[in-house]
């Protein structure tokens, strides 16, 4: 019996959603979370095998890495990790999958997609403002109120100023709870033993945290959101990293150019190369996202000055990243051009003395 990838996505969409709602009230378990489950009970029985068939069962079995669960899940779901952690909940993994088909238009969050929106709708377009705000969320993941107030007048736009805000939220009464986390900046909070940067701790696994401070400060200070921070500070960090570098090997670079199309444009003396950086944990994750999107939107990609490059640091923690991406991807979308980031400058002078 052939099994539909689209049942099991959306088997696993439903069980994602339906856990994250029962994460918040524990009493009866929500409708998402049984349609899930009696999804994830049909397509075992589809084929031939055991089912969990009370609650308590299942959960069990989402503990297990998804290879184990008895569905194939390849080409969908990243093998070897289960999709709840015993005592946290929801997986990073398991996140990030339902974000990016949350927001099918790019794993963005709401409040950025409608910072673009609104910046793109102008004329002209606000290209200089989106630039900016842009650069201050990623450098600023922690800000006293006044800080930000302040920027937000620079703004001069009160439309931008109102979005710059909901970009962020204010830290619990209890700042001791939270360290700098000295990669990025943002609040390590303590869990399993340790002092975790988000729920993937990247940062913990990039680098050391060594000795950590507090903010010793009275004022009120605000954070990045969770979904801002996951999904626009982190990879905008990468993003920055490879625009000083370029700036130091001689090349003139741009960030964000023609409002966030692309995310780096490099001036070469006969054409402007696009680079556009893809931050996902898991190779099939940025795949799929890829894939489920419609030819139109990929059109962009067609362009043969246009690379989708992968942060050194992901395929320092997965080799073979880009190669993998390039293998699960559709038809539609086998011309996107999938390379890492320490090639971008073979790609460059390629690019430079072509004619
Ligand atoms: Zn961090």
């Amino acid at each position: 019996m052939q099994i539909d990838k689209n049942d099991v996505r959306d088997c696993l969409l439903n069980l994602i959603a339906g856990l994250s709602q029962w994460g918040e009230d524990f009493s009866e378990p929500p409708a998402l979370l049984r349609q899930g489950h009696m999804q994830f009970v049909r397509l075992l029985m589809l084929e031939g095998k055991k089912a969990p068939i009370d609650l308590h069962s299942l959960i069990q079995v989402l503990q297990k890495p998804a290879e184990e669960w008895g569905i194939v899940v390849a080409g969908i779901y990243p093998e070897e990790v289960p999709l709840l952690i015993p005592d946290l909940g929801l997986s990073s993994d398991a996140r990030d999958f339902k974000i990016m088909y949350d927001s099918p238009e790019e794993a963005q969050t709401q409040e950025i997609v409608e910072i673009l929106r609104y910046c793109r709708g102008t004329m002209p377009m606000l290209e200089e403002k989106y630039r900016k705000l842009r650069e201050f969320l990623i450098t600023n993941p922690v800000v006293s109120a006044y800080h930000l107030m302040e920027f937000g007048l620079e703004l001069k736009d009160t439309e931008l100023m109102k979005w710059l805000g909901r970009c962020y939220e204010e830290m619990a009464d209890d700042v001791e709870r939270y360290r700098q986390c000295p990669r990025c900046g943002w609040t390590l909070e303590f869990r399993n033993d340790h002092w975790q940067c988000g729920a993937e701790d990247l940062c913990g696994k990039l680098a050391s945290h060594g000795e950590l401070k507090k903010w010793e400060t009275h004022e009120p200070m605000h954070r990045l959101r969770y979904g801002i921070y996951r999904y626009t500070m982190l990879p905008g960090l990468a993003e920055l990293t490879a625009k000083d570098w370029l700036t130091r090997k001689g090349y003139k670079v741009e960030l964000f150019p023609q409002v966030d199309r692309f995310d780096l444009a490099v001036e070469l003396d006969t054409h402007i190369v696009y680079l556009d950086m893809k931050d996902f944990k898991h190779p099939l994750h940025l795949a799929n996202f890829f894939n489920k999107m419609q030819p139109h939107q990929l059109e962009k990609y067609r362009d043969p000055h246009v690379y989708i490059v992968i942060p050194q640091y992901r395929t320092k923690i997965y080799p073979g990243y880009s190669k993998l991406v390039k293998q699960a991807l559709m038809a539609h979308a086998s011309h996107l051009k999938v390379i890492n980031e320490r090639d971008v400058q073979k790609h460059l002078a390629g690019e430079a003395t072509e004619r």
